[in-house]
Parts: structure tokens; C-alpha cells; sequence
């Protein structure tokens, strides 16, 4: 069966599936993407990505029907018009909330890269050691030092926009030029950086292309144009998506072969050789069920998904799963919290406009619980903030504002009347109670067993929220900002869309799922590389560590099986 024998098999095309393709494939591996969604081609399938607000159907709404369709993708906001081809139908797609859990997905070529927000941001040691210096959980098995140049590799070729800071805790990384901050964000950062020592405003570090490279051109990727409408796929390749630069790049190299609507079933586990012979896959139109063969196997199929994989694995040898001895597998899920902090506007800058929109906001990085000086006595670890400022209160020029005619069209043309907003961001502690497991009846219309998750915040990340809003409010006060309103919208799990640590990294195969090579413990051809291999959750977003620790795993895998010991 030739055409179903691969050197290696990645399942999912998302952000960590492109990165283990890309990586497989360059490395001279006949590779296997399989990926559970339809196909969608870069630039060919973004239909919205050209209109404008007046040439989208319903104003940019879901009509009833559609809406329907969606009910966990709309109850935070993330789907509209414009987008909703990149976000998964929930009615196909179940699962079992024991706890509100809100799962976004976007099931296509790409996954959620094509409609991710972009942010990147290296982790530190403050990161990678709190576990073990407050004795929560499992310790990471790896330091920075060791993801470090994997950091550089990924965002060379990424394309990452961002300004240097010089902080031990945000490391600084391989950067294109930062996007401009506004007139009203750099008031904030003039007032924030002088009234409060240690704390910074930056520009968002994105992952778009301020200033494109030769690599990134080569690849038929362009320069950022500003026109923020990211969400709905980038006809100039500006923003990094697996569509725009992962996959062609390993399409350059004729080693891939991608499988689209087609659901992983399960791993096969060949036990005379303890070893995963291949995958078992469902074709989502014909339900056809075929098995590929491979030497490696990559999971990238997105915290949550990969975890039900490897759950659905099962064999004599392995009735709970495949790589859970430990019985952590499906356990530890994490999600940032965010959705709270304060907005306010601002009476100054009324000569003072600008032209256009830009992708991204303000940053400001994490200041607490960074050492004993900045030790908040109330909870562990930290948050950082992402925010916006623009003309007009709602921050938007006019976009969400009532009006018709000439008039209200004059008036948006006019100076003055400034917003901002700051929305917390915070880490979330990993515990073994928060977890997902299988339906034993359930399935869905292709046959996987349905995911339970049960999973919720504690009482640490409740405590941290207080102060995420009380300190926004405090420098948005300081900074002279009136009509200062406080916001909290925790929603459920999920609405973070980082969820993370359903089969985490440590170094005791009794307490974790893979080594600190992303190796399954005792089935050294399967690597684990998306979210699920998190040993904890930082509170920066999380993409860019995935990417390196993909590229990384991908480098060791290789040279394992050139060694022949895979
Ligand atoms: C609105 C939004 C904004 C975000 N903003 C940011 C941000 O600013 N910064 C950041 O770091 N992160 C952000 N994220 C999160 C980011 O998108 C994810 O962390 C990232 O996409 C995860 O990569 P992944 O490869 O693990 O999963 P995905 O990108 O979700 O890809 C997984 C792929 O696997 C496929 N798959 C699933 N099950 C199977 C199966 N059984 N068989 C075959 N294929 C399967 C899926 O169809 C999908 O294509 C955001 C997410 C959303 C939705
Ligand atoms: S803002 Fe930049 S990345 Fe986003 S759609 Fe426009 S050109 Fe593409």
C-alpha cells in the first residue's frame, strides 16, 4: 500500500501541524498532514477578504439559521459574517460541557492560524521554574536555555513585529519593526512609564510583516498594509498563518501530501515493537476508513482534540489510553483569563487625528510577582494587558457609532475625543481536577467518542482578576483618563482560546505524559506538540512557544530516526 506509507505522519494543519510539516518535510521526510477539516487554499479560499462593511451580507451578521449552527463560537463573540467559515459548526462538532467550557475551534487547513490574534511572546524562566519553586504541580523538564535559539529559529522565519525591551522575564526575540503606538497609547506610556517603576508599554509583538524578508517574500508573502481585517485571511500573507508560510514552504520541498476531511480516529500501537505503526482515519464525506503508515507521529491536532485522540487510542496494553500511565492524560487543562480591566476617555489631543487602522494595540508586560519587590502577598504568578486606543470613545472612528449622511461623516473626520481601553490577561494554575475524558456511549456523527470537560477556574485566578482591574483602572486614572469604567466578563474556560496541558511535559513518567522532548513516555515514535504538552500556562499567548518546541521536537526526532531509534 505505497500510497498510504509515510516516512512521517502530523496530525492537524494548524499552528503547531504546519510547523511539525514544514520542519519534517525540509528535513527530507515524505510527509503526511492529516487534517480533519476541508481544504483551504491561500488567498483563493478568503471570500470576505476584499469587501468592505457595505458588501458583507446582513451588516456583517449571522442570520438565525446560522447562528444556530454556532452556539458555542457566538456566546463570546468570536463569529460574525465575515469570518464564519473559519470557525467550526458546533451541531456537527459536540461535546459534553460538565462546566461551561466555551471550545473554539476552526476545523480547515490551517486551523486556528487563520483566524488567530497574532500575539507572540516568548516565555522565561520565571515561567519554566515557578512550578518548582512553589511546589505546584509538575516541574518543567526544560529551561529557556534550551527553547532559546528554537525562539529565534521560528520567529525568523515567522516574521514578528515588536519593539526591544531589555526585560529578563519578556525575553527579547528576532524582531521587524514594531507597529506604531497612536498618539493616545503613547500618552498612556509616557505616564505609566514615568509614575510607576518597572512597568512598560510596548507596542503588541505581532506577527505580522512590517518590513518582509527575503524568506518571507520568496514565499509570496507581503508587507502589512494596516487594513485590519486579519480575521477574514490575508491576501498579502502579512500576517503568518500555516496557509500563508508553513505549508508552502514544505509544499517547495514535494515531500508533503495533505489529507483533507479526514478525522484521526485513533493511533495504531504495533505492541510487538512497542511502537505507533500509523493512524486510523475516518474520511468526514465517505466515512471510508483507512490506516497510514509511518515511521514518526506528530499530534498537532490542538490541546483538547489531541487529547481525545490519544484517549480513543486504546489497546490491551493501554485500555486508558495511549501515553497515560501516569494517568495525567486529559488532565491539567488551562486557559488564560482575561476579558477584565478598565476603559476611559481622554479630553487632550483634540487637535491631534490619524489616518487608517493597525492590527494591533498596546502591551503592557507583566509587573507583578516578579521578584520580592513586586510580590503580591493575594495570589501566584501573574497578568499582563493588551489594549487599545483610538479616536472617539468607542475607539473605533465611527464603525459602531449611529448615524447616517453627510453630516455624521463630517463628523468622523473631525479631531478629538479619545478612548482606551486595557483588558487583563492571567495565568492559570494547573490542576490535576481540571480535565477532560470520553464518553463511554456518546459519539459523534463520524464515530469519536464525545468529549467531557470538566474543568473551571480557581480561586487564584479570582483573586488575580481583582487586581487585574483595580491596577488598570489605577493607571488609566493616573494617566488623567475620566469616565474610567471597570469591566469583568470571565465567561468560561475556553473564551481564553489558549487552552493547554491535557498530556504535559515533566521528566517522571509517573507524573507526566511526555518528556522534555515532547516524546510520549515509553512510545518513543509519538510526540506531542501542540498546546496539550504545557506543564504550565504563563499569561502571555502561548502560538510561539508551541512553534518552538515543534521545531525542536521535529530536530531531535529526526536525528532519533537517523539513529535508528525510533
Ligand atoms: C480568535 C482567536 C485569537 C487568538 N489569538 C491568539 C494570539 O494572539 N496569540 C496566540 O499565541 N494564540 C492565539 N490564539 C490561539 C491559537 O490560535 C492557538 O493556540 C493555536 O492555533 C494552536 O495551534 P494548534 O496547532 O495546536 O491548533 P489549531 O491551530 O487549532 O489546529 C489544529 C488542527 O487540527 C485539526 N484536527 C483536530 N482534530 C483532528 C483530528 N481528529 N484529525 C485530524 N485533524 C484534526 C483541526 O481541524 C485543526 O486544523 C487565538 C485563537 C483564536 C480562536
Ligand atoms: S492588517 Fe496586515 S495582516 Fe491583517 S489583513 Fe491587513 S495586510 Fe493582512
Amino acid at each position: 500500500m505505497p500510497n498510504q506509507q509515510f516516512d512521517a505522519i502530523v496530525i492537524g494543519s494548524g499552528i503547531s501541524g504546519g510547523w511539525a510539516a514544514k520542519e519534517l518535510c525540509e528535513k527530507g521526510l515524505k510527509t503526511l498532514v492529516i487534517e480533519k477539516g476541508r481544504l483551504v487554499t491561500h488567498i483563493k479560499d478568503y471570500p470576505t477578504a476584499n469587501k468592505d462593511a457595505w458588501e458583507l451580507d446582513y451588516h456583517g451578521g449571522l442570520t438565525q439559521e446560522e447562528a444556530k449552527r454556532f452556539p458555542v463560537q457566538t456566546r463570546s463573540g468570536f463569529v460574525g459574517g465575515d469570518n464564519k467559515h473559519f470557525f467550526t459548526d458546533d451541531l456537527d462538532n459536540p461535546y459534553i460541557e460538565e462546566k461551561r467550557f466555551d471550545w473554539i475551534r476552526g476545523n480547515q487547513t490551517g486551523g486556528r492560524s487563520l483566524i488567530w490574534g497574532r500575539h507572540c511572546y516568548r516565555w522565561s524562566d520565571l515561567d519554566f521554574t515557578a512550578n518548582a519553586k512553589e511546589g505546584i504541580a509538575i516541574d518543567w523538564p526544560i529551561r529557556y536555555k534550551e527553547i532559546e535559539p528554537w525562539y529565534t529559529y521560528v520567529e525568523k522565519f515567522v516574521g514578528i513585529s515588536g519593539e526591544k525591551l531589555g526585560l529578563d522575564h519578556l525575553p527579547d526575540g528576532y524582531f521587524l519593526p514594531p507597529i506604531e503606538l497612536n498618539c493616545i497609547e503613547n500618552h498612556l506610556k509616557k505616564e505609566v512609564e514615568s509614575r510607576f517603576k518597572g512597568r512598560h508599554v510596548t507596542s503588541g509583538r505581532v506577527a505580522h510583516l512590517t518590513e518582509p524578508q527575503p524568506w518571507h517574500l520568496e514565499l509570496g508573502r507581503g508587507k502589512c498594509m494596516n487594513r485590519n481585517r486579519c480575521g477574514r485571511g490575508c491576501p498579502f500573507g502579512a500576517y503568518f498563518s500555516s496557509n500563508s508560510a508553513t505549508i508552502p514552504a514544505a509544499k517547495k520541498t514535494d515531500n508533503l501530501t495533505i489529507k483533507s476531511d479526514a478525522i484521526v480516529h485513533s493511533i495504531i500501537y504495533d505492541e510487538t515493537k512497542n511502537k505507533a505503526s500509523g493512524v486510523r482515519v475516518i474520511d468526514s464525506i465517505t466515512m471510508e476508513v483507512t490506516e497510514y503508515v509511518a515511521s514518526i507521529i506528530f499530534c498537532c491536532a490542538s490541546t483538547l482534540a489531541t487529547a481525545q485522540i490519544l484517549l480513543n487510542s486504546v489497546s490491551s496494553q493501554h485500555p486508558d489510553g495511549l501515553g497515560n500511565e501516569s494517568g495525567e492524560l486529559g488532565h491539567n487543562l488551562m486557559d488564560h483569563h482575561y476579558r477584565c480591566g478598565a476603559k476611559g476617555d481622554h479630553e487632550g489631543y483634540a487637535d491631534e487625528y490619524y489616518k487608517g487602522r493597525k492590527p494591533t494595540g498596546l502591551f503592557i508586560p507583566r509587573f507583578v510577582n516578579l521578584d520580592e519587590k513586586t510580590k503580591n502577598k493575594n495570589f501566584l504568578r501573574g497578568y499582563d494587558y493588551q489594549g487599545t486606543g483610538g479616536a472617539r470613545s468607542n475607539w473605533s472612528r465611527g464603525i459602531n457609532d449611529p448615524g447616517i449622511g453627510a453630516e455624521f461623516k463630517e463628523s468622523l473626520f473631525k479631531p478629538g475625543g479619545w478612548g482606551l481601553g486595557l483588558m487583563g490577561f492571567g495565568e492559570c494554575l494547573p490542576n490535576h481536577e481540571n480535565y477532560v475524558r470520553l464518553d463511554k456511549e456518546k459519539k459523534d456523527k463520524w464515530g469519536m467518542p464525545l468529549l467531557v470537560i470538566n474543568s473551571g477556574f480557581g480561586e487564584n485566578e479570582m483573586k488575580m482578576r481583582e487586581q487585574m482591574k483595580s491596577d488598570a483602572a489605577e493607571m488609566l486614572n493616573i494617566a488623567g483618563f475620566k469616565n474610567i469604567q471597570i469591566f469583568d466578563e470571565i465567561g468560561g474556560m475556553g473564551v481564553g482560546v489558549h487552552e493547554m496541558g491535557t498530556a504535559r511535559m515533566g521528566k517522571d513518567p509517573k507524573t507526566s505524559v511526555l518528556n522534555a522532548h515532547n516524546q510520549l513516555h515509553g512510545i518513543p515514535n509519538i510526540f506531542v506538540t501542540d498546546g496539550s504538552c504545557m506543564t504550565s500556562s504563563s499569561c502571555v499567548n502561548p502560538s510561539i512557544t508551541y512553534m518552538a518546541l515543534t521545531a525542536r521536537a521535529v530536530d531531535f526526532a529526526v536525528k532519533e530516526l537517523n539513529k535508528q531509534n525510533l
